[in-house]
């Protein structure tokens, strides 16, 4: 193997090519990346940088001498836009093509949008989102976010923090539960009541309305909310657009490149990392992807070290998975997996303390741990984890 092309230059991309030169590879890795951006960290985009206290340019992942010492040939600004597989070849859109022994995907996802045609929407996802919304922050009173995902919640908690009044809706009867049992629901519904969200639960949007710019936002409850600023925070499709015609198979249900245990794809040679790769984890019975930015670092480590390794040499990827969110300046941590139908045990603190540990279990067994300003209690449990662990052990475990 001598040449190996990343395409996807996000904490993925970066975390495979590290993991290649650390495994002693010397050859030619070409990093392609659309962003005009060398791989920043996009976590503190809707925190510290919407609420002023970081930079923009304090979210770079390594420092330029870091970053050099990698010998990248380095693709930015540049958008993979085929992959010819019979060649090993990937088309760029200026053109020219990159040819390799070896391959891995890792092209994240993008915002959904609404499409409104209107000055004043915005998603959330890169540096220049990120300037956009601090920027209109400093100048409105009042607005909307759209969505109550963990980044919809971010962008509320950011934007009450500089005093702006907040409209957050949600179609859902409680926040983030698309992965959340509704008890959770309404512990992170009473955060954001407790910090003057004016929260609208269980009503849809129906349209933006406005004259070059957004003036407001109907609801399908048949109310308006006036509004000069929405961000939507509506979820992400993954970025397999340029793997039309491939042959490298995509995952249905969870979305994104359908990768085996091993993060290789359905190409020789093709492995995918981060937001984009779909795999089935041996202790959640089935396949899952997930959008968290420590999966990322890791997933891409394995697959850059299966890359390298002979047939009997690849790892199994089999994290602990691990995610957080920063709201109000409280932290929630999940590790493990969650659902909205797992039997849950709260065995520290309480929903009404605003600090709890919960544990999450599924079909007798421990699947989840989710922690608020818990950080010590929540890192404790991972053992748990890290092996089938059952779930009256766990109680025990915890002292239940
Ligand atoms: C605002 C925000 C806050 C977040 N906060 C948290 C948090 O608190 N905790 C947490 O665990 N996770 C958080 N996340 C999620 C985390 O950032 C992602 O899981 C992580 O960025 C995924 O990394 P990735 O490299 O797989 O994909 P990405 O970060 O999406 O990077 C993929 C890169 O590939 C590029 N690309 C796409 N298509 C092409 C192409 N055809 N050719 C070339 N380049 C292409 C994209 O432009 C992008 O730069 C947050 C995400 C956002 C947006």
């Amino acid at each position: 193997m001598r040449d190996i092309v990343i395409v996807g230059a996000g904490m993925a991309g970066l975390g495979a090519a590290e993991s290649l030169r650390s495994a002693g590879f010397d050859g030619t890795i070409t990093l392609v990346g659309e962003e005009k951006h060398r791989p920043y960290s996009r976590p503190p985009l809707s925190k510290e940088v919407l609420t002023g206290r970081g930079s923009p340019k304090g979210v770079a992942l390594r420092d330029e001498p870091e970053f050099d010492a990698l010998r990248l040939d380095l693709r930015l600004g540049r958008r993979a836009e085929r992959l010819r597989p019979a060649e090993r070849a990937v088309e760029l859109d200026d053109g020219s093509a990159l040819t390799c022994d070896g391959l891995v995907i890792a092209t994240g996802a993008a915002p959904r949008r609404p499409a409104t045609g209107l000055a004043g929407v915005h998603v959330l996802r890169t540096i220049e989102d990120a300037e956009a919304v601090r920027a209109e922050l400093e100048a409105v009173d009042r607005m909307v976010v759209v969505g109550a995902g963990f980044i919809g919640a971010e962008v509320a908690a950011s934007a009450r923090a500089l005093g702006v009044e907040v409209t957050l809706v949600e179609a859902a009867p409680t926040p983030m539960t698309r992965v959340v049992d509704p008890r959770i629901g309404a512990a992170l519904t009473g955060l954001h009541l407790d910090h003057g969200v004016d929260l609208r639960l269980g009503v849809g949007v129906t349209g933006f309305e406005g004259t070059g710019r957004v003036e407001r936002v109907r609801l399908a409850d048949g109310t308006a909310v006036e509004a000069s600023l929405v961000v939507a925070g509506l979820g992400v499709e993954t970025n397999t657009g340029w793997l039309a015609g491939s042959g490298v198979e995509l995952a249905g249900g969870v979305g994104g490149v359908r990768c085996d245990a091993h993060c290789a794809t359905s190409l020789p040679g093709v492995y995918a990392a981060g937001d984009i790769a779909s795999w089935p984890h041996p202790r959640y019975g089935g396949r899952i992807r997930l959008e968290h930015w420590t999966n990322a670092g890791e997933q891409a480590a394995v697959a850059a070290h299966n890359l390298l390794a002979g047939e009997g040499a690849r790892q199994e990827y089999a994290p602990v998975p691990y995610f957080w969110s920063d709201q109000y300046g409280m932290k929630v941590q999940l590790l493990g997996q969650a659902a909205p139908a797992d039997t849950v045990e709260f065995v520290h603190g309480s929903v009404e303390d605003r600090k709890f540990v919960a544990f999450l279990g599924r079909a007798g067994m421990l699947v989840g741990v989710l922690g608020l300003r818990s950080t010590p209690k929540v890192m404790r449990y991972r053992p748990l984890l890290a092996e089938p662990t059952a779930w009256d052990d766990a109680l025990a475990a915890a002292g239940r």
